[in-house]
């Protein structure tokens, strides 16, 4: 089959590799589309140690089923050949403390698909049958394959609480900012203003319902507590992890005010404590999603509530490592890219 590997820093080929063999509780999927993740783009950089090349990378998919581990029909009658699928690329041991509380993202074992196993940047793909969702009758892999970005976004929205008639703030629209902004909004936010400096970025966050935030152009701090009556917003959503934007974040949050963290840019960084004990902020880490936040990103997708559309961009396999060169540089009008193996 045909395989992208990972092989070096900034090195990626399109390579002949063997199909892999369903174990007896795993299933064989033919990928139809793999999304190009925020996390692989540092990976493929060579700044993860999460992912050692020669790598399979890929956890953002959805394709069909094409053959069942022996298991797989007493384990999952509901997985059927033919079959429409996306998976959660988490495996986890459902045995740890955070697997019994439900969030098995936390899982002590946890591996991911496409770092520690072959991922979905490839004609097939082996997965436990226990991750699999059968999309909803209706739903094309095109969009199923947005299920883990939209996970996210359903965690990072579920720590925010009720955000109802509030006022919120997402800094970063990338994938997981301009999902997170339209989960906010689905969960009735007042308004949620979208800071961002990508031009063509900040529009979508625009056409999806964002007030934009053009740090170039205004302060975004003093954008968001001057469009507050000097409050500050509920709620902020740092979707980018640099060391300014978790900052701004602590700076535009009201009294009483939550911080949800996801952005993964810098490993650590200042932050203003001092300011978040005054004002008695509360900052919480989001990580992943845990199985019922990917079902409800499914869920949503299907009922057309959130969206990366019309802004998805289909490549061939083979031009993904010019697409991970891009999306580093300047992606433009792109939210997604979808590697399709077929095309
Ligand atoms: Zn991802
Ligand atoms: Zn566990």
């Amino acid at each position: 089959m045909k395989a992208l590997v990972w092989e070096a820093a900034r090195q990626m080929t399109l390579r002949d590799e063997r199909e892999p063999e369903a174990a007896a509780d795993e299933i064989l999927i033919k990928v139809d589309y793999a999304g190009i993740c925020g996390s692989e783009l540092s990976g493929y950089l060579g700044h993860n140690a999460l992912r050692v090349p020669p790598l399979i990378m890929g956890h953002e998919f959805a394709g069909e089923i094409v053959d069942l581990g022996s298991l797989v029909p007493t384990l999952r009658p509901d997985l059927t050949t033919g079959a429409a699928v996306t998976v959660n690329p988490l495996w986890y041991c459902g045995d740890c403390a955070a697997c019994a509380a439900g969030t098995n993202q936390l899982c002590d074992n946890r591996r991911l698909l496409g770092a520690h196993r072959p991922g979905a940047f490839a004609e097939y793909i082996c997965a436990p049958a226990k991750l699999a969702l059968p999309l909803p009758e209706g739903l094309d892999t095109r969009t199923g394959a947005l299920t883990e970005p939209a996970g996210c976004a359903v965690r990072i929205a579920e720590l925010a609480g009720p955000v109802a008639d509030a006022d919120c703030l997402v800094i970063g629209a990338g994938p997981i900012g301009l999902l997170s902004l339209q989960m906010l909004r689905y969960k009735g936010a007042a308004r949620v203003f979208i800071a961002e400096l990508d031009e063509a970025r900040l529009e979508m966050g625009a056409a999806l319902g964002g007030i934009p935030l053009q740090p170039r152009a205004v302060d975004t701090v003093e954008a968001a507590r001057a469009a507050t009556d000097g409050q500050g917003v509920a709620v902020s959503v740092d979707a980018v992890g640099s060391a300014i934007t978790r900052e701004q974040c602590v700076a535009a949050t009201k009294t009483s005010g939550t911080l949800i963290l996801s952005g993964l840019h810098e490993e650590s960084s200042a932050m203003p404590v001092a300011a978040m004990i005054r004002s008695e902020i509360t900052a919480k880490g989001s990580y992943a999603y845990s199985p019922a936040n990917f079902a409800r990103a499914l869920d949503l997708l299907g009922q057309g509530a959130i969206r990366l559309d019309p802004w998805i961009h289909e490549a061939p396999l083979g031009e993904g490592g010019q697409w991970f060169e891009r999306l580093i540089e300047a992606p433009g009008a792109v939210s997604k890219v979808l590697l399709a193996p077929d095309s």
